[in-house]
């Protein structure tokens, strides 16, 4: 697989049971497939923590504003999603296969922005209830099915966003 953001060729990072793809010596983004979500419930809390260094091309500058392409599925254009506070941490989603992009450097950024557990907690309600009130009709197969799909969507990045932000 190559990288959405950089087109360098993704690289298999093991953490503890898991398996991401990480663009090292690249951008530093990091993949994660729908099927290894399932395991960041079980995980130790610390999980996220090998993937908070992954190292980068000091030269290379990304185009964050720019839509990405599922580094999987290659010709579906990734959905993103912004946190709710302040617009400041992207994740890009697939809504062919399920998978999560973060750009390089976000995982910092996401994990700075709080410093304590109350503040990771809160800021995981005000992203939740924030993406309650987006419109995903776009993704959504039917619009009979649209409740269920939020609903699904939100537990996942529920799960994803408490795995960068291991509580303690
Ligand atoms: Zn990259
Ligand atoms: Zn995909």
């Amino acid at each position: 697989m190559k990288c959405p953001a950089c087109s360098t060729r993704l690289r298999v990072l093991q953490t503890e049971d898991m398996i991401v793809d990480v663009c090292k010596y690249g951008c530093g983004g990091i993949w994660l497939d729908r099927s290894e979500y399932k395991k960041v419930d079980q995980q130790s809390e610390t999980a996220g923590q090998a993937l908070l260094h992954i190292e980068r091309n000091p030269d290379l500058s990304i185009d964050s504003s720019k839509r990405r392409r599922c580094p999987r599925c290659e010709t579906i254009v990734m959905a993103r999603r912004f946190s709710s506070f302040k617009r400041q941490v992207e994740i890009d989603t697939c809504p062919y296969c399920g998978g999560y992009w973060l750009d390089g450097g976000e995982l910092e950024r996401i994990r700075s922005l709080f410093d304590t557990e109350q503040d990771r907690y809160k800021a995981t309600d005000q992203y939740l209830s924030g993406f309650q009130e987006k419109a995903i009709e776009r993704y959504a197969p039917e619009q009979a099915n649209l409740q269920e799909y939020q609903k699904r969507e939100e537990s996942t990045i529920s799960r994803f966003f408490r795995f960068l932000n291991p509580f303690k």
